[in-house]
């Protein structure tokens, strides 16, 4: 009887020990309600420097593709292995590599309680792809930071890079003390090709042209939210933050 007693005592032990476990378990590997915040905006609005604030402020993985090309290629996966036979032909690396690295990358454990998609989606299929992929718990929040073309062009048209030092000014905004000379190291500023009208013009008009329908696509499914992206990066910072809160 004593040892019936005891042997009940340790069984109802053992079961409390394995719900508080289960429960532990199940906390870590699916929180519930995971932010998975997507930041849309043109190149050239500021999005990447947000990106790295919002991901700080949430306490959330920043994933941008770019970076998962450099990890992939630089670890040499397999993905990074495919990825770069396209690069090296000149050719565009296919959605279905660029899906690929991403749901692995979303995976693991530090994304558990989600993440910020910088640069991706970039087209409706990758979109819809994302859409399946993601669990039916999430909290799905789409930022687009709105900041007109002309205000693009014309920051890109004033930025000057310094050829020695790198350091960037802007002859509209934020001008050296001297004319075409750096502050800091003396050396010479220059307009890099990259920011010349034409090229930064182009660059918009692509971008336009596969965002529009994710827009819509997202303001359609009620997730997306529009920033204005004009102000001050605090006050964008501060507006984007507020939205996500709502959200
Ligand atoms: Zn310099």
């Amino acid at each position: 009887m004593h040892y019936t007693m005891k042997l009940i005592f340790l069984c109802f032990c053992l079961f409390l020990t394995s719900i508080g476990g289960n429960v532990q378990a199940q906390d870590l590997s699916s929180p519930s309600n995971p932010k998975v915040v997507i930041l849309l905006g043109p190149p050239g609005s500021g999005k990447g420097t947000q990106a790295v604030r919002i991901s700080k402020e949430l306490g959330i993985p920043h994933i941008s593709t770019g970076d998962l090309f450099r990890e992939n290629i630089s670890q040499d996966t397999e993905l990074g292995k495919r990825a770069k036979t396209f690069m090296n032909a000149g050719k565009l690396v296919p959605d279905e590599v660029v899906l690929d690295m991403l749901f692995d990358r979303v995976a693991r454990p530090d994304c558990a309680h989600g993440y910020l998609l910088d640069g991706f989606p970039r087209t409706l299929p990758q979109a819809e792809a994302l859409e399946k992929h993601l669990a039916k718990n999430v909290q799905l929040i789409v930022l687009d930071l709105e900041v007109p073309d002309e205000i693009i062009v014309k920051r890109a048209e004033g930025r000057l890079t310094c050829k020695s030092c790198g350091n960037v000014y802007n002859k509209y905004f934020s001008p050296p003390l001297k004319e075409g000379v750096c502050d800091k190291c003396g050396g010479e500023l220059i307009q890099r090709p990259d920011d010349k009208a034409d090229v930064v013009q182009e660059r918009l008009r692509v971008y336009h042209s596969q965002t529009a329908p994710l827009v819509e696509f997202y303001a359609k499914k009620g997730v997306l939210q529009r920033v204005d992206g004009t102000k001050t990066p605090e006050v964008v910072f501060q507006a984007l933050m507020q939205k996500l809160k709502k959200g």
